[in-house]
């Protein structure tokens, strides 16, 4: 069904990661004058490219050069920050919080919805507590300083005990972002070792736990295998099959009977869809994902839109296989589906046919660390050096705009000529604490 032609409409897009900022950037192109207003909803006010937060965090990249800046490249549009709390497509109404603070309700004739994914948290004791999460610039500036400051602590201490703990750490999930995140920040801290007279490599213990069997299900299963073997090589620790039972106060407890004490835990366990959606008067599939029509249209209603990892987007490449398959949460499906989705939202406007979406997964690459990777793509299986080169390029390729492709090149080829930068800004954390101790009596 098309959309009546009337005034101009008002086209509302929920998030502004991979999905939000493809989409609002296909419309601001193709949008006639008068013809519609996009505003663009998020707490941030940039998107991020995730694939590139491990080599921000290992300090391969300037973390700013990872984000995207809404305001900057989104001319067109009107970028409100704020978090949606509220989906009431009954009244065609979302509430929002504003980065101000106050309560906010939004109206549209056309809503897209690009809300994404969160950590998908377990009921393990001590884990919000202790756990970091691996998805957000934030978060990986802080594990990058966190990593660099245990180190600095371990070196000053002459507690045999107190220093092992520094020293350790673990994560779980072996998917790309905890495999990738653990792979860069060992590089890291391996690296760093040579500038401590008292840190040796064989000092430093990192441990990687996943539920299943296997690690990397993004890639076939020997590519996963030679993954493991590749960082048992480097030292790491690799638990499969074992569930971690406890976080409780850093003292690490896992299904096997292992014990250990951790400063550092990093929990990239799966995502789930944004939690929001769940008190939304939209259609959920079974995990809680928009679902959709091929068309990216939300079932039974037709001026609402849906992509990236929030949506349950039938997958038709391989609907022979399996009639009920629904697309992965990946950035390979969230850029294709977005763009795809602007393009049929402007049709829909226009009284166009639409066209359904229809993408045959690639493969994937991965980074294991300078010059480590593995690469399933197009059927070609790759390790080490030309795998990492080509999560580069493709990478690379892929990050939004001319300005960020250039400034990452640049990081890259720095890093090239002076070697990592290991310095931690710990100080970022805490910045109030040295003036606060200046204002106290002398
Ligand atoms: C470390 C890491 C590495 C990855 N590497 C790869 C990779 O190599 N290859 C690959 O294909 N995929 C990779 N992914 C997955 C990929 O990044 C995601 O699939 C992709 O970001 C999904 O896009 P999206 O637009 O659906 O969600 P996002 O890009 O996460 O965007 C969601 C947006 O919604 C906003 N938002 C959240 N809550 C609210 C709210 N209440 N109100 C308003 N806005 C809100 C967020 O701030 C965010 O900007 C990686 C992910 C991570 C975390």
């Amino acid at each position: 069904m098309a959309a009546k032609k009337a005034g101009p409409k008002r086209i509302l897009i929920l998030g502004g990661g991979y999905v939000g900022l493809y989409a609002a950037l296909g419309l601001q192109r193709k949008l006639r004058a008068n013809e519609a207003s996009v505003t663009v909803v998020d707490p941030q006010p940039h998107m991020t490219y995730q694939p590139f937060l491990p080599e921000a965090a290992a300090g391969s990249i300037e973390p700013r050069h990872v984000v995207v800046p809404l305001r900057q490249v989104l001319r067109r549009c009107h970028v409100l920050n704020g978090r949606v709390q509220e989906i009431k497509h009954a009244d065609r109404t979302v509430t929002i919080e504003t980065a101000a603070g106050e309560r906010e309700q939004l109206s549209y004739d056309v809503l897209i919805v690009a809300l994404g994914s969160v950590a998908r948290l377990l009921p393990v004791p001590g884990l919000a507590e202790e756990g970091i999460g691996f998805k957000s610039i934030g978060e990986a500036i802080w594990l990058r300083n966190h990593v660099m400051s245990r180190m600095d602590q371990a070196a000053s201490t002459t507690d045999p005990d107190v220093r092992r703990r520094k020293l350790t750490f673990a994560f779980v999930g072996g998917g790309f972002a905890g495999v990738e995140a653990l792979g860069e920040l060992e590089d890291m801290a391996r690296y760093a070792t040579r500038f401590y007279e008292n840190i040796d490599e064989k000092d430093l213990r990192w441990v990687l736990i996943d539920a299943a069997d296997r690690i990397l299900p993004e890639v076939r299963p020997t590519l996963g295998a030679y993954t493991v073997r590749a960082l048992e090589k480097r030292g790491v620790e690799v638990y499969l099959s074992t569930l971690a039972k406890s976080f409780e106060n850093g003292h690490v407890v896992l299904s096997d009977g292992t014990e250990f004490d951790s400063d550092t835990i990093v929990w990239t366990a799966g995502v789930k869809a944004n939690p929001v959606l769940k008190s939304s008067d939209l259609p959920l599939d079974d995990r809680r994902r928009v679902r959709t029509h091929p068309t990216l249209q939300v079932v039974d209603h037709p001026e609402v839109w849906a992509a990236g990892d929030c949506a349950g987007v039938p997958d038709l490449s391989r609907t022979e296989e399996d009639p009920n398959a629904v697309c992965p949460p990946n950035a390979q499906h969230a850029v294709r589906q977005a763009r795809h989705l602007a393009k049929n939202v402007i049709r829909w406007l226009r009284g166009k046919e639409l066209k359904d979406y229809h993408h045959k997964n690639l493969g994937s690459v991965a980074s294991l660390g300078l010059g480590r990777g593995v690469a399933d793509t197009l059927g070609i299986k790759l390790k080490g050096w030309p795998a990492w080169a080509m999560h580069r390029a493709y990478h690379v390729k892929a990050m939004p705009t001319f300005n960020r492709k250039v400034r990452i090149t640049m990081d890259w080829l720095l890093g090239g000529l002076f070697r990592r930068d290991i310095l931690s800004l710990g100080q970022l954390h805490d910045p109030h604490a040295e003036f606060q101790r200046a204002s106290r009596p002398d």
